[in-house]
């Protein structure tokens, strides 16, 4: 049984502050898209505060009520895991209160615990046995390359570099994602970019570990990491996807320059680097949660859609800071597949009702989110990430 030391001061003193106000559950999209009231973070907060008075015995002896029982715990658990950690509570409450954080130790706990969904032991061994979430083998990480129209005879896999390109698992090995490594690979090549992967020593960032109340696991997977990139002399790691980016940022020492694709390509494009042309195409834009609310990265993917020429762009209703999650966060797609099609089918309606013909965002696991439930129901709408708007944009090449 875990103890209250899963739990910082800070979050301790945070969740006496909550004033039962309501307001997280009513933007929350696990709550919107289940109708049950018992996914929100207030109930959350609230079960979370009976657990640890119990633990302290302070609520028995008060009140000589009995500790939870293991089927009580194991209901409360399956809430704390249907939830895409978008942050979206966190960004309105209005004490606050970093639910985020306190979600992440509250998964912990439950792993701790011994209660929490069994496919958390899934992503624990894939991990272990593969170094990446999905228990694909590592040594086929960069494979993709293979697969691009003209491939490198280096593979990008180069010895030395100054970037490196931190592709992450999901671009790494879902087919559908990993036209995003493919775009952004070929625009650095046209805008003469030298950079290498990792390749098979890259291994999963640790955000899938910290989402499953895994941490334990992470030390390792961050000391090769940063091995890794230390032996290619890279000065700087961009990101395609922002929970690598996040996780480079927030738990990795700071040793080296870190830059999603968004303020990596705006750059370019501000140098006359990428050669580009008009794209005839109404668009809108997803803010990912780990990139928008997460990493506060809202206005340099609206530059680079506002600079291709042809392109039109339409804000969707809910946006930026208060953009809805697309379903794919929080590894909930694994626990609770059918709550993850829900939130998604609740965003594609949103992206509809502005008229855009494409709906882009900058996160390789929305896009697989988006269009998969796109393509499941026959929706007339394209999904794409930036790097593959721009990529679309280029001029032909030579
Ligand atoms: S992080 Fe998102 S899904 Fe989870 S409780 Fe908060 S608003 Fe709901
Ligand atoms: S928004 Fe904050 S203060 Fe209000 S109920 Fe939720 S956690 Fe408590």
């Amino acid at each position: 049984m875990a103890d209250n030391q899963e739990y910082n001061v800070k979050q301790l003193l945070e969740m006496g502050a909550c004033t039962n106000c309501q307001a997280c559950t009513d933007v929350c999209p696990a709550v919107s898209s289940s109708a049950n009231g018992e996914l929100s973070a207030v109930y959350r907060m609230k079960g979370l505060q009976t657990l640890l008075k119990q633990r302290t015995g302070l609520l028995g002896r008060l009140f000589g009520k009995k500790p939870l029982t293991q089927e009580e715990l194991k209901h409360f658990s399956d809430t704390v895991f249907r939830c895409t950690l978008c942050g979206n509570c966190q960004e309105v409450c209005p004490v606050g209160i970093h639910l985020k954080d306190l979600w992440l130790s509250l998964r912990h706990d439950m792993v701790q615990s011994k209660s929490y969904p069994k496919k958390i032991n899934m992503i624990r061994d894939n991990l272990a046995e593969d170094r990446n979430v999905f228990a694909e083998d590592n040594e086929e990480r960069a494979e993709w390359v293979e697969d691009m129209r003209d491939p490198p005879d280096d593979n990008y896999i180069k010895d030395q570099s100054d970037v490196v390109y931190f592709t992450g698992c999901t671009a790494a090995y879902f087919p559908l994602a990993q036209k995003i490594p493919m775009a952004l690979a070929e625009i650095l090549d046209r805008s003469s970019v030298d950079f290498t992967l990792l390749g098979e020593e890259e291994w999963c960032c640790g955000f899938p570990m910290l989402g499953a109340g895994l941490g334990e696991m992470f030390q390792e997977f961050m000391t090769h990491n940063l091995e890794a990139v230390r032996e290619k002399g890279a000065k700087e790691l961009v990101f395609s996807c922002p929970s690598c980016y996040q996780m480079w940022r927030e738990h990795y020492p700071q040793e080296f320059k870190l830059s999603h694709s968004t303020g990596f390509l705006l750059n370019l494009l501000k140098k006359g680097r990428i050669p580009i042309q008009k794209l005839p195409l109404t668009v809108t834009y997803h803010d990912p949660c780990d990139l928008g609310r997460g990493s506060r990265i809202f206005e340099e993917p609206r530059e680079i859609i506002r600079s291709i020429p042809g392109v039109q762009f339409v804000e969707l209703p809910k946006s930026k800071e208060n953009c809805q999650c697309c379903g794919g966060g929080g590894n909930l797609e694994m626990v609770d597949a059918e709550l993850s099609a829900e939130i998604s089918k609740s965003k594609i309606q949103e992206v509809l009702n502005t008229g855009a013909q494409a709906v882009v965002t900058s996160c390789q696991q929305c896009v697989r989110t988006m269009t998969t439930y796109v393509r499941r129901n026959k929706v007339d709408l394209q999904v794409m990430d930036i790097t593959q708007l721009v990529q679309k944009a280029l001029r032909p090449g030579d």
